[in-house]
């Protein structure tokens, strides 16, 4: 898999290929003092400004025909501080760079999303976030902030320095500045057990409430046209290290759940009816297992099978709810859908624009494989989400608009108000961020 967004003859493109953009120039500036001039350029000669990180994102928020700023050249760790707990990187690093060396240096971040591949500024720009009972989304984790703004100038954020900033701004859609540095509050490395078992969708229904209570971090598969689903428990443990064994990671990891399922998704592309009975293979095919490791290596896995993704968080108690209504929807339309459905949770937290702002979450993920049409689906998915006031993954494909986030944010006034001050000329502005913050 590449990891980056490609680039061919000047056109920007994300990793879902469902998003390609022609930007004016694209930059990689080496250091805060570059990045600042490249913004006071930009604004001289009338180019608005993106900076993008790998193009994980399926929606079009990183989309620009201005300036593109890469961030290859703004990576690495500015300095760990062991009296803080905290961590301090250029916005341009990859996560899992940032995971390799926390872990040398015996650290760790306390949750984590499915894969590691995504810069620090874009992951946590969207709200990028795993599962967790207590433990909430990767930008939840910060602690302080380093951003160039529309003037030029050099701003920093914390809970004590600029709060108003730093409530918004750990979720700022690229909308606020340029996130040049990222804090991060870190914890001595520790070790998670994971359970992975096969599970009938009607018993974990039943049994939601208590299974996500049981566990620190609770995450289901459903695979549509089947009542079967994979369930993945993830607690610490005092150990020993008992790491999935090379072979068996490979047989699961990489043939299974990449090389076989990549097949299955060619099949089902070419002949859709084919998909309710591959469906019901595939959720056989993984058995249970259970492994113990450091926790970047129980929360990530590879994903080489490219898909297209929407993803909606709901009230928490409203989950049971979705969920039915999904199945029978999809149960209901005719629809052949090859890829299972994600399930994950996220306690209330603190930031402006988090879809957990203020509220317990629940997460479910609609995925189509890459080439095949989504659009009558995730419609049709939207439909129960929204119904359930849900709110959109702003990195994952979705019809919302400034209209409807003002009313699923009760503070969404608050964001557009630090975005009038910051950016009042909107030099950060693009098609994405007109649609859903307003122009
Ligand atoms: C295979 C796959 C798996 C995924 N798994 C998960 C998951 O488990 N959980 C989840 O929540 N999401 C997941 N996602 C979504 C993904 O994490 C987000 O879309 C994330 O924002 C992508 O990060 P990126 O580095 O590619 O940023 P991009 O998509 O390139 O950019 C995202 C946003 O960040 C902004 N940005 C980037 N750098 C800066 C900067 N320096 N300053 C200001 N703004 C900046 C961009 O302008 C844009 O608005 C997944 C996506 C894929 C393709």
């Amino acid at each position: 898999m590449s990891s980056t967004a490609s680039g061919k003859n000047g056109t920007w493109r994300n990793w879902g290929g469902n998003v390609s953009a022609r930007p004016a120039r694209q930059v990689a500036p080496a250091s805060v003092q570059e990045l600042a001039a490249v913004v006071r350029r930009a604004a001289e000669d009338g180019l608005k400004v993106k900076a993008v990180g790998t193009g994980h994102s399926f929606t079009s928020i990183a989309a620009t025909d201005g300036v593109l700023i890469r961030p290859q050249l703004l990576t690495g760790i500015r300095r760990i501080d062991r009296e803080s707990m905290t961590v301090t990187v250029e916005a341009g690093t990859p996560l899992k760079r940032l995971n390799a060396a926390l872990a040398r240096e015996g650290l760790s971040l306390t949750n984590m999303g499915d894969i590691m591949e995504q810069t620090v500024s874009g992951a946590t720009s969207t709200g990028t976030h795993g599962t967790g009972r207590e433990s909430a989304s990767i930008a939840a984790q910060i602690t302080g902030l380093e951003l160039v703004t529309a003037d030029g100038s050099v701003l920093t954020c914390s809970e004590k320095e600029n709060p108003e900033i730093f409530a918004a701004a750990r979720i700022g859609l690229g909308a606020l500045g340029v996130v040049t540095a990222i804090t991060f509050a870190v914890e001595p490395v520790f070790l998670l057990t994971a359970r992975e078992e096969p599970m009938p969708l009607d018993r974990v229904l039943a049994e939601f409430d208590q299974l996500w209570a049981e566990n620190e971090h609770f995450e289901f598969y459903w695979f549509p046209h089947t009542g079967n689903t994979n369930t993945k428990r993830n607690n610490r443990s005092a150990g020993p290290e008992q790491p999935v064994g090379q072979l068996a990671g490979w047989f699961e990891d990489e043939f299974l759940s990449n090389g076989v399922f990549r097949v299955a998704q060619w099949v089902g592309r070419a002949a859709p009816a084919t998909v309710p009975a591959i469906a019901q293979i595939s959720s056989k095919a993984l058995s249970g297992r259970t492994y113990t490791d450091i926790p970047y290596k129980v929360f990530t896995s590879p994903r080489r099978v490219r898909f297209v993704e929407m993803e909606y968080a709901v009230p928490r108690a409203a989950l049971v709810d979705t969920l039915r209504e999904l199945k029978s929807m999809v149960d209901r339309s005719g629809l052949r859908v090859s890829f299972p459905v994600e399930v994950r949770t996220a306690p209330a937290d603190d930031i402006t624009l988090s879809t957990a702002s203020g509220r317990d979450s629940a997460y479910v993920a609609v995925h189509m494989f890459r080439g095949t049409p989504y659009q009558a689906y995730f419609t049709a998915a939207e439909r129960i989400f929204t119904g359930h006031e849900g709110r959109p993954h702003w990195g994952k494909v979705h019809t919302r608009d400034a209209e409807y986030f003002a009313r699923v944010y009760p503070r969404f006034g608050e964001f557009t108000a630090l975005r009038d001050r910051l950016d009042p000329e909107r030099l950060f502005q693009n098609d994405y961020l007109r649609r859903v913050l307003g122009s």
